[in-house]
């Protein structure tokens, strides 16, 4: 048994590399603190209920977790990532280097002595070949703390193994994208919940990347604000300035109202039922009309009848109240469509 003083941090995505590399540490009776970054792309919606998930992981996975938003950071590399982007707005290898670097700054709060992945080497074609991982653990300055336990025996041996900080024989030797191992590691650790593989990234969806990829190359402040509403709705810019965001259903409604800004005008209806919208960069009240009508139209129940729509649109606490009609007028752009 290792001396209770070997602390080893974790980079958790949640996924079951992840929780696997903690546990093949752990029951060498290493103390192992898992870091669960979180960015707009990826496990933000943790934040909310971040006590329940903290203990949802240690119940199902014996995982000791703390979550930390690196989200200002994230979306400066996101602009220029040395190593590009990947088929979509992903920048997987500098992602990998930049959550590293976030990690080993943390290695002395926590008295870490190395740092662990569930990496696993040709498992995925860009950001997991042998040699990517060398340029990861270089680039991230992690050369001599970074052990990958679930595959360890297939890379040379890291200072951690070489110093006796943890058994390189009892680490494993997986390789490739068979999951088979992971599947019967899982089950000799008997955890039984995990996510499927490589889910879970905003950046690889090639919708949300788009859209994300406009707004980066149309934008040289990138306001966190801005990314957040992007990922929802159904996005329209105006040709003079205003973004509109129309909610989809009801949880995008409410996610809507929790984005508003100062300067945003919030629209929802008075009178009928509809989605709710968010206007940002409005500079004047043409676009608000347009805004009201763009919500009518998007009203099922509102367009199956002829007439006017009451709709209460706010603004820094004050509160309007419009009177419109489903617009007919295409002249609005959707983000997609330039
Ligand atoms: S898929 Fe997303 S989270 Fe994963 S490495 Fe790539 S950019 Fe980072």
């Amino acid at each position: 048994m290792k001396s209770s003083q070997t602390t080893a941090l974790a980079l958790f995505s949640g996924g079951l590399d992840s929780t696997l590399a903690s546990r093949v540490v752990t029951s060498q009776g290493i103390k192992v603190v898992a870091v669960k970054f979180v960015t707009p792309f990826f496990g933000y919606e943790l934040l909310a209920k971040k006590d329940d998930y903290i203990r949802k992981i240690k119940e199902t996975a014996s995982i000791e977790l703390i979550l930390k938003d690196v989200t200002i950071p994230y979306l400066e590399m996101l602009k220029d990532p040395a190593h590009g982007y990947g088929r979509n707005f992903n920048p997987c290898i500098d992602c990998k280097i930049f959550l590293l670097k976030e990690a080993k700054k943390m290695m002395q709060e926590f008295n870490a002595s190395f740092l662990i992945t569930g990496e696993v080497v040709g498992q995925r074609p860009m950001s997991q070949r042998r040699d990517t991982l060398r340029t990861i653990e270089r680039e991230s300055g992690c050369e001599n703390i970074l052990v990958r336990p679930l595959c360890a025996k297939n890379l040379q041996p890291t200072q951690a193994e070489l110093n006796g900080l943890i058994d390189r024989e009892q680490l494993l030797d997986f390789s490739g994208r068979n999951r088979k191992p992971q599947m019967q590691l899982a089950e000799r650790f008997d955890i039984t919940e995990y996510p499927s593989p490589a889910g879970g990234c905003i950046l690889t969806d090639p919708i949300l990347s788009l859209r994300i990829r406009n707004y980066y190359e149309e934008h040289e402040k990138i306001v966190p604000e801005d990314v957040l509403l992007l990922l929802l709705g159904r996005q329209f810019k105006f040709p003079s300035g205003g973004w509109l965001v129309v909610g989809r259903n009801k949880q995008e409604n409410n996610r809507l109202e929790s984005q508003k800004q100062p300067g945003d005008w919030m629209l929802r209806p008075d009178n009928f039922p509809g989605p709710t919208v968010i206007l940002r960069y409005s500079q004047n009240d043409k676009e608000l009309q347009l805004a009201a009508s763009i919500l009518v139209r998007y009203s099922k129940k509102a367009i199956s009848v002829q007439g006017k729509f009451k709709i209460l649109a706010e603004k820094d606490g004050k509160v309007i109240s419009l009177d419109t009609v489903a617009t007919q007028d295409n002249n609005y752009l959707s983000w997609q469509k330039k």
